[in-house]
């Protein structure tokens, strides 16, 4: 390793709270689906800081966007009109169904505007006093208190106890129990259509299906955390697009301004009544300069139809993958996702074929111990997905 690498860690050790397991990697520049570091070692990047920077590093377009407005207008808060803002609104509801959107900085931040607005929706417009929200084992919703009582892993939630209330989680897929946890507390149902911490695990039809005929039976919010799935990612604008169902409010970040923070909670016209002037706010949400980018974001995602690229490639890769599977006996255990969201589960503990992936150059996620997560960017080279593949076959063949 470098001197500067070295430098780098120790500074990290000596100046930030110890909140993050880090790669061994200081990345200086990337373009595209490449990162380089302080030595020049070039990556493939098939993370994309962790489904952020969907349209690649230091894209020309975005960049472009961000010098422009940077030199117009950047903030005033939510006390003004903001034409920025309102594009992109436009823009971002005409995705799908939904009718009125609230921006916001983070994927947690989303997922509490979410929170908020079922419970006040049917606190105040319902009048019931419902406020237990329900979430699914392995989920993962966000680190701050209440997206943390959500996720409920205790890993994430030692020694910050006592936890907010009203979050209950049951078995993943278990719909018979689902209806059984539901009662005159319950306010909303919060699910992801993949998903991604928990080792990339989709939804079934049935599940997603039933949840559906739950809430509307029992008249709860249908809430879809879409911060990860979100924007083109596993082949259709949104992932529950996959599936034939209509969520209340839904949930996005991570891709939305290609790594300018900003996250949104979108809902029906019928959720948004839980909200009135003063019920919720955040001084950063959806400034000029990220709105210009997110807008410019989902312009391009729409004109170069990433949606239909990343079905296109998924599948693809996902064939490929199989073959790796098949040309290495006993090394894969199943291969899953939509899209560019792919999941390889290893037989075995994946820390080795992790690492030394990374020492040959590719960038990727190892979740739940035993799963290669991938999340390329949408703009990703299928040749780079062979690269990966051939090495993986290689590595997995030694092991
Ligand atoms: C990353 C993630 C979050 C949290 O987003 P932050 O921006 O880190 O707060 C929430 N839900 C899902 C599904 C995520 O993948």
């Amino acid at each position: 390793m470098s001197q500067k690498f070295d430098e780098l860690k120790q500074q990290e050790e000596t100046l930030l709270c110890r909140t993050y397991g880090r790669y061994p990697i200081a990345v200086s520049h990337g373009k595209g689906s490449r990162l380089y570091d302080f030595d020049g070692k070039e990556y493939i990047d098939l993370l994309t800081g962790i489904a952020v920077t969907a349209l690649g590093h230091a894209n020309e377009e975005i960049s472009q966007v961000i010098e422009k407005q940077a030199r117009k207008l950047t903030h005033v808060s939510n006390l003004f009109y903001q034409e920025e803002q309102l594009i992109l609104a436009k823009n971002l509801l005409s995705t799908a169904h939904f009718n009125k959107a609230f921006f916001c900085n983070s994927g947690a931040e989303a997922n509490e505007a979410a929170i908020k607005l079922a419970r006040r929706y049917q606190q105040r417009v319902k009048m019931r006093d419902a406020y237990e929200i329900i979430t699914f084992t392995g989920c993962f919703h966000g680190r701050t208190l209440a997206t943390v009582a959500a996720t409920g892993q205790e890993k994430f939630q030692d020694g910050f106890s006592p936890m907010p209330e009203g979050f209950k989680q049951i078995e993943w897929g278990d719909l018979e129990l689902l209806e059984k946890t539901i009662s005159p507390k319950t306010a909303g149902i919060l699910i992801e259509i993949i998903q991604g911490e928990g080792g990339i695990r989709p939804v079934t039809e049935t599940f997603i299906k039933g949840i559906e005929t739950l809430c509307r039976k029992h008249g709860l919010a249908f809430m879809v955390d879409e911060v990860q799935t979100g924007l083109c990612r596993t082949g259709k604008f949104w992932a529950f697009q996959n599936f034939n169902v209509t969520p209340d409010i839904l949930t996005t970040a991570k891709a939305l301004a290609n790594g300018l923070p900003m996250g949104a909670m979108i809902c029906t016209e019928e959720f948004s009544q839980g909200f009135v002037t003063g019920s919720h706010a955040t001084t950063f949400g959806a400034g000029a300069l990220v709105s210009a980018v997110a807008n410019k974001g989902i312009e391009i995602m729409k004109r170069d139809k990433l949606a239909d690229r990343a079905a296109k490639l998924g599948k693809q890769a996902m064939e490929r993958f199989k073959k790796v599977s098949q040309n290495c006996p006993g090394k894969i255990k199943e291969i899953r996702g939509l899209g560019l969201m792919i999941g390889i589960e290893l037989t075995f503990q994946g820390k080795e074929v992790w690492e030394e992936l990374m020492k040959q150059g590719f960038i990727l996620n190892l979740t739940q111990e035993k799963v290669l997560r991938l999340l390329p960017a949408l703009t990703i080279d299928d040749n780079d997905l062979e690269l990966f593949a051939n090495a993986l076959e290689k590595i997995l063949k030694t092991k």
